[in-house]
């Protein structure tokens, strides 16, 4: 492939190709030999919004989806809170495959599984990512700094080719039995439909030539556009899941077929 897919159905069939090669991969030996389900990510292939958790637990491995279990009714009650709902929103994590008895992530699965994730960016396409927890957070930043210091403040990176507003929050599974924490992450959460209403930040340059097929995207291309974020306080009230691009990637009626298809494999 040399250039980045432009409908929103080529974008979708290129993910398509990028569950396939997850679902065979073995670049974690213990966790390809331990998994149950590779868990990809879910939602709408086409979403402004994007959230990226940890690595899926024993439900998600399960059922292939992620967060289904005690963290993702969470979630879900709060994307509630804020009009939107998880057909309207992708959700994947650091790791598509379970670490055994819920361990930390290793840096060098992060490594391995970061391509990834990466792609889902770049096809996807989303103009808000929201990092749950300190392993995305530290990942797409680059850098170590935690969570606690980070949360609630968005910012816009460029990821790959894509700028983007990244904006860190709690893990939810953080929030379960803490009820301070859930208040801040409540409080976290409304702020993201106003983060969206800005719309995607100052895109960079095309590259007059796109990277070779077989050639990951380059973690190191992630860097800080402005430290100084924008503050969703001071954007213009809007309606939580109408961005302003949303309305052009609308899907055409053409695209159902290519949909169907889809559904099966957790996205919409
Ligand atoms: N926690 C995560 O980080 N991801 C899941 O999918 C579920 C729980």
């Amino acid at each position: 492939m040399s250039s980045q897919p432009s409908s929103a159905a080529e974008r979708r069939e290129a993910l398509k190709q990028v569950l396939a090669q997850a679902r065979a991969c073995a670049r974690c030996s213990e966790l390809a030999a331990t998994r149950k389900t590779v868990v990809f990510g879910a939602g709408n292939a086409d979403a402004d919004l994007m959230f990226v958790g940890e690595a899926p637990g024993a439900s998600e491995d399960e059922q292939g989806l992620p967060f289904v279990g005690r963290a993702g009714k969470l979630l879900d009650r709060l994307l509630g809170e804020i009009a939107l709902e998880r057909a309207n929103v992708w959700i994947c994590n650091v790791l598509k495959c379970r670490p055994p008895g819920n361990r930390d992530p290793l840096p060098v699965e992060i490594e391995n599984c970061r391509e990834y994730l990466l792609r889902q960016v770049q096809l996807i396409e989303p103009v808000v990512i929201c990092t749950l927890g300190n392993f995305s957070t530290k990942l797409l930043r680059d850098d170590p700094t935690g969570i606690t210091r980070l949360h609630g403040q968005p910012q816009e990176i460029v990821i790959g080719a894509r700028a983007v507003r990244l904006y860190p929050i709690y893990h939810p599974a953080a929030a379960l039995y803490t009820p301070r924490m859930l208040e801040t992450l409540r409080e976290d959460f409304s702020k993201i439909p106003q983060l969206l209403a800005l719309g995607p930040p100052p895109q960079p340059p095309a590259p007059a030539l796109g990277p070779p097929a077989s050639e990951p995207p380059d973690l190191s291309a992630i860097h800080e556009l402005d430290a100084a974020a924008p503050s969703p306080a001071a954007s213009p009230a809007a309606s939580p899941s109408v961005a302003p691009e949303r309305a052009a990637r609308s899907e055409p009626a053409d695209d159902r077929a290519a949909r169907a298809e889809a559904d099966q494999l957790g996205l919409f």
